[in-house]
């Protein structure tokens, strides 16, 4: 998978060199490109922004950089593939799990960042005429800039990448996850030792029987959904939380 950043911050995506972002990248699986959207100013203070018209306070990010810029990285394609341009912004439809996964199917993502207040509104129209554009929310917040929010995204879409993950199954049962927990959310784990500071794990963990283990998770899973995010679990049929413990 191709990833391109367009932003004036190359340093704050530099985690992405590190733990399995990095590993996946190293292994050639993720090829990642961040790109200094200064570099396509033509002025000597290489101005990405000004005043909003209409007033208000704040400023915005210029179109033709952006066009110039979205221009090159396309441009560098290798004219077959088409890319998905991901616009970060609290406007945008919410990322969730399921969004994670569908994007995690895409061969080339162009995510822009923006800073200020926002870019110019003709480039998200520009580039959505020609080519599939999501604008997406991290949250009901608002951060300074849109970074932070495509290391989240690229955090989660990567994982998702077949052999990213040591263990192909490790995000079935995730929180959200459709397939095994039936998008509720995680409910606690545990490892050794069996007794830490007089508490002891639940016993069924060591009872060896994967479907009364199963049953307990998913218990679990439910009573932390209940508990944290009922919202995941209203007004669906109670059915599509249950499966037959005596296939597992
Ligand atoms: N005035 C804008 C508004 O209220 O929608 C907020 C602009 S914010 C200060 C600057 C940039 O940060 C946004 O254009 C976007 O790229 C990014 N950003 C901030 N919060 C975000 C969020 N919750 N999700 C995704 N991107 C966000």
């Amino acid at each position: 998978m191709r990833l391109d950043v367009v932003t004036i911050f190359p340093e704050y995506l530099e985690p992405l060199n590190l733990s399995l972002v990095g590993k996946a990248r190293a292994r050639g699986q993720l090829d990642v490109r961040v790109h200094d959207l200064r570099e396509w100013t033509h002025d000597r203070h290489n101005t990405v922004d000004d005043t909003p018209y209409g007033g208000g306070p704040g400023m915005v990010m210029k179109p033709e950089p952006w066009g110039e810029a979205l221009d090159a990285v396309i441009a560098s394609g290798d004219g077959e593939e088409r890319p998905v341009v991901v616009v970060p912004t609290p406007g945008g439809e919410p990322f969730t799990q399921e969004m994670a996964v569908r994007l995690a199917e895409r061969p080339w993502l162009v995510f822009t960042p923006a800073r200020y207040e926002g870019i110019d509104r003709r480039v998200v129209e520009e580039y959505a005429r020609e080519y599939e554009l999501l604008e997406v929310s991290i949250g009901d917040y608002v951060l300074a800039g849109g970074e932070a929010p495509v290391l989240v995204m690229t955090e989660a879409i990567a994982r998702l990448l077949p052999g990213v993950l040591g263990n192909a199954e490790s995000h079935r049962d995730d929180s959200f996850a459709p397939g095994g927990m039936a998008g509720l959310l995680e409910g606690p784990v545990y490892t050794k030792p069996p007794v830490w500071r007089g508490r002891s794990i639940p016993e069924v963990l060591l009872s060896g029987h994967h479907g009364r283990i199963a049953r307990w998770r998913r218990d679990e899973a439910l009573r932390r959904t209940a508990r944290n995010r009922p919202d995941l679990i209203a007004g669906r049929d109670p059915a599509a939380f249950d499966r037959d413990d005596r296939r597992i």
